[in-house]
């Protein structure tokens, strides 16, 4: 088997009862990349962790670290480091005590202890906490001795579970900067198990996509403009959907009619679709320009609506455009549309081939 790989799963299954919540998982993690599970709740994110982690062992599969098969092996016996959604600070022992528990269960030498707490206190920026207890630090402050304290062994996996859900959303933006610059810094391995789809992006090399238990899509953070599902679009960010048939199928292109009657042309990204196919139509609210008057005559990608409602949302302003049964949400850079908008005004919105995502429709969809 490979070696060359820090984390392989190979057609990994988890099962409880007769409920399949992990199914032929297959994944490899090369040294020093960030690797995120990104979906929703009960897609299975933290019992692939966990089996990782040691704390549950697959009915099937294997899991191999640093080319070493680790089923039944035990936790500690992995060389890891953890972190999870609540703090798990010791409260009775000190922040020194705390950060140097893993390296007293390794029996190292005191001066060797004190000087790698002294390392990893400094590199979470903490090196005054070190006589404090947990209660005497904050939410952020308590979640970087977490790390200082999964680091501090230096493992060869660092596994993060929600690490920031617990904090403010300022604090989560700041200490997020922090993990990734300290991730890529040291060049630890490191899986980090998330539901938010804008941390993922952030964070990651690479984006496992789950849903029911089920790998849907494993890419960079810019391969989410090459989604491989409905549900991986429309996981990752927001976006509109309208139905409708395909009317030709092109070299490169689709022409599609929505239902409503909208004519539109979106860049054929596979070999899926024949005319008369029923599909789910999809574009970002980003992709969408908004115009005053219709720019050009062709009647393709193009829809006349109303303005129903305006929001600002500070980087960004959101509008809602009736374009005849469906609404769609338009987002346009602030500072350049502020105050030109209005409900109740007519405009054209448009978009670009390449903006529009298509998929297959299943029969009641
Ligand atoms: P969340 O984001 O809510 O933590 P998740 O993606 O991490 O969700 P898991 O916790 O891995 O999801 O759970 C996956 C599925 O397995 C869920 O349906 C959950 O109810 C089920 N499950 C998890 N642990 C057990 C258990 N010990 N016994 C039975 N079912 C379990």
């Amino acid at each position: 088997m490979s070696k060359s790989f820090d984390v392989e799963l190979i057609n990994v299954q988890k099962k409880f009862g007769t409920n399949v919540v992990v199914d032929d998982f297959n994944l490899q993690i090369e040294q020093g990349e960030c690797v995120s599970f990104l979906g929703p709740s009960g897609c299975g994110k933290t019992t692939t962790l966990n089996m990782i982690a040691g704390f549950l062992e697959p009915d099937r599969g294997d899991l191999l670290i640093k080319g070493k098969r680790m089923n039944g092996t035990p936790s500690n016996k992995r060389d890891l480091g953890m972190v999870f959604q609540t703090y798990s600070l010791f409260p009775h022992m000190t922040i020194f005590e705390n950060v140097a528990y893993g390296l007293k269960l390794r029996k190292v030498s005191k001066a060797e202890t004190k000087r790698r707490v002294d390392k990893v206190l400094d590199l979470v920026k903490l090196p005054h906490v070190a006589e404090r207890y947990p209660k005497q630090l904050s939410g952020g402050q308590r979640q970087r001795i977490a790390i200082a304290r999964a680091l501090v062994t230096e493992p060869t996996l660092l596994l993060l579970d929600e690490p920031l859900s617990n904090l403010d959303a300022k604090l989560r933006e700041e200490l997020r900067e922090e993990i990734k610059r300290l991730q890529r810094d040291i060049g630890v391995t490191t899986i980090f198990v998330t539901h938010d789809q804008e941390e993922a992006l952030y964070m990651s090399n690479r984006i496992v996509v789950l849903d029911h238990g089920k790998v849907e899509q494993i890419g960079t953070p810019w391969d989410n403009n090459r989604p491989a599902s409905e549900f991986v679009h429309t996981f990752i960010g927001k976006s509109n959907r309208l139905t409708g048939v395909v009317e030709r199928v092109l070299d490169h292109t689709l022409e599609l009619k929505t239902d409503t009657g909208i004519s539109l042309r979106a860049v054929r990204r596979n070999d899926c679709f024949a005319a008369g196919d029923k599909v789910s139509i999809y574009m970002r609210p980003e992709s969408i320009a908004l115009h005053v008057e219709q720019r050009h005559s062709a009647a393709t990608n193009v829809a006349k609506g109303t303005v129903k409602l305006t929001s600002f949302l500070g980087a960004y302003s959101e509008c809602e455009i009736d374009i005849g049964q469906t609404v769609l949400t338009v987002r346009l850079q602030s500072v350049e549309q502020d105050g030109w908008l209005s409900p109740g005004m007519h405009v054209y919105t448009e978009w670009k081939p390449e903006d529009v995502f298509v998929f297959a429709r299943k029969e009641n969809g």
